[in-house]
């Protein structure tokens, strides 16, 4: 019997609030392997940036500050020079900023080298908006999870106030469909589906029947 671990590359792309970090970070426990949270490492550098006052549009200063910057993920927890910042950066300014800085070279360069890194030493699900298509072309699964812009408002209206932000359901959904569209017509590595990433649509499942219709194409 062959009782080798396969080494697994799970890539999962999507629009913002398609419910596709809480379906990999799902999916991860329940294989017991690794979640690396893409979208966290842009926030993190957008949130360093504007800390440091560096425009994030500037790509040559973006990337004189990531060549003195560290990132990396310990149980989950996204660490910014040994840092954790993984509370600080869930807000609608980072959200905009990350945005806003993941068009730069130099960024997306430093980034994708740490994701393939980490993806070559473990098996991991790793989520973000181009890992099918540039991070990991060869991944050993790949999924594009969607959702209509009306329900990822209204699930990331309900996530926000949760924290105690004070927004409405309209600055939720016009700070989406302004990064819908940044993020789908960026020069960049836009976030597309990939030719052999299975679509999933959110709409109609809950958290429990993503997660069941995920594992239901891994080969274990
Ligand atoms: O996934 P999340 O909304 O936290 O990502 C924040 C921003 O980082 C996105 O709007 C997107 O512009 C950028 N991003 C990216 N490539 C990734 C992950 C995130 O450009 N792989």
């Amino acid at each position: 019997m062959n009782t080798e671990k396969k080494h697994l590359t799970i890539a999962i792309d999507g629009t913002s609030g398609s419910g596709k970090s809480t379906a990999a970070k799902n999916l991860a426990s329940v294989l017991g392997i690794e979640y690396i949270d893409t979208g966290a490492m842009y926030r993190a550098v957008a949130y360093k940036a504007l800390k440091e006052g560096i425009p994030s549009d500037d790509d040559r200063a973006v990337g004189d500050m990531l060549a003195q910057t560290e990132i990396d993920f310990v149980k989950g927890r996204i660490l910014l020079d040994g840092e954790d910042v993984s509370d600080r950066i869930r807000t609608l300014e980072i959200s905009r900023a990350a945005s806003e800085i993941s068009q730069l070279k130099s960024c997306r360069a430093k980034l994708v080298e740490i994701q393939r890194r980490i993806a070559s030493q473990k098996s991991v699900v790793m989520d973000g908006r181009d890992i099918g298509t540039n991070v990991l072309p060869h991944a050993s699964h790949k999924f594009y999870v969607t959702a209509s812009l009306e329900t990822r408002a209204e699930r990331r209206l309900a996530e926000l106030k949760e924290k105690g932000a004070e927004t409405t359901y309209e600055a939720v959904l016009k700070d989406l469909r302004e990064r819908d569209h940044s993020d789908m017509t960026r020069k960049l590595n836009p976030l597309v589906r990939a030719e052999d990433a299975i679509a999933v649509s959110t709409d109609d499942l809950d958290i429990g029947g993503t997660l069941a219709y995920l594992l239901s194409h891994i080969d274990r």
